[in-house]
């Protein structure tokens, strides 16, 4: 897997997109780590179509350090946001990753977006 430094220094968005396709196929068919999530506090009843829950965790993805080089979260959000919410609806909940196991991945950081936006999406209103 070429690392996403050595992208970034050549040209752009070319090789971002076919680097975005590299992840997106080896997450569907041979991820090189999975993500365990806890679906404890995700709330059944919440509409996983409703645009604001991939709204919200983009801002709050890019509220992060890691998030500040433009790449395949950027690219593919919706991608990973469908398949977080399938790993979700399944009776494991581990998310596939087939970008790296780096623990400062973006796709990792987005999936935690993610999931901490159903939480907070979740959670009884006090207001
Ligand atoms: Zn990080
Ligand atoms: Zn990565």
């Amino acid at each position: 897997m070429i690392p996403h430094a050595d992208v970034m220094d050549k040209d752009p968005t070319v090789l971002l997109q076919m680097l975005f396709q590299v992840h997106a196929q080896v997450t569907l068919h041979n991820p090189l780590c999975m993500h365990e999530f806890s679906a404890v506090g995700i709330s059944s009843s919440i509409d996983l179509k409703n645009p604001k829950i991939l709204e919200a965790a983009m801002l709050l993805y890019k509220t992060l350090p890691c998030s500040k080089s433009y790449g395949s979260v950027d690219i593919g959000a919706q991608f990973w946001f469908t398949v977080f919410c399938d790993a979700l609806k399944s009776p494991t909940f581990k998310v596939p990753n087939g970008c790296c196991t780096n623990g400062h991945c973006p796709i990792k950081h987005f999936y935690e977006c993610i999931h901490k936006t159903l939480l907070d999406m979740s959670a009884p209103q006090t207001a």
